[in-house]
């Protein structure tokens, strides 16, 4: 009986943020292609098809980056209409959708909200904080972009979860991250580590900071 849990990027690499430690610019840089560009049509629709072959009690995609969002609103109807056409033994389908929160159309929230989305929005603690690495293409802050983001997805209905990412400022000001992001029900944190080239950054954070 097998559950199938697919994780998806459909536009590679490509963000609309850039931050100062972003693993994902990272790991980018180190391969032989960078960014794949946005899915096309012709690859969404054998995803789905070959998921509802395989799995055969329930399936739940889950969408990350870059940010996601890009993909525009056009490429998550395609996806959904394909999932209804192709799931004709009514398996039980969910969704999950990472996004940095940047430009999420009410258009989108309205269909995520739909379809009942979970989302994670990635935050990093109090405005001062988050705003230091997680900067727009411009070079602003962007946490009161995200915050009314996160506005949104309440008035929407959009169950959501925080991603947080732990850098060596976060271990050193624990508190303050916490005071900042307790509010929010569910809440996740990842560390922020060296370059996979082994260079050591000012954010990464050493095993006795993490610790602490
Ligand atoms: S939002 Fe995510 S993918 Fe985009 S720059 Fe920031 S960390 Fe990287």
């Amino acid at each position: 009986m097998p559950v199938l849990s697919m994780m998806i990027k459909p536009v590679s690499s490509a963000c609309n943020m850039r931050c100062q430690n972003c693993f994902y610019a990272d790991v980018a840089a180190h391969r032989r292609i960078p960014n794949y560009g946005v899915m096309t049509p012709d690859t969404m629709r054998a995803l789905v098809r070959r998921a509802f072959i395989y799995a055969d009690s329930s399936v739940s995609f889950s969408f990350q980056g870059g940010e996601p969002t890009l993909a525009g609103i056009e490429y998550f109807q395609s996806f959904l209409r394909e999932v209804h056409r192709c799931n004709s033994r009514h398996l039980p389908v969910s969704y999950a959708l990472q996004t940095n929160g940047y430009a999420v159309s009410d258009e989108m929230l309205a269909l995520f909200a739909e379809h009942h989305f979970l989302l994670g929005v990635s935050l990093d603690g109090p405005e001062d904080m988050h705003d230091a690495l997680r900067k727009d293409a411009g070079g602003c802050g962007t946490y009161r972009r995200v915050m009314r983001t996160i506005e949104k997805l309440r008035h929407f209905g959009i169950p959501y979860n925080i991603l947080c990412v732990v850098t060596a400022e976060t271990a050193r000001r624990s508190q303050e991250t916490w005071n900042a992001l307790r509010e929010h029900q569910y809440l996740q944190f990842i560390p922020c580590i060296d370059g996979l080239d082994g260079s050591h950054n000012p954010y990464s954070l050493s095993p006795e900071a993490y610790c602490r």
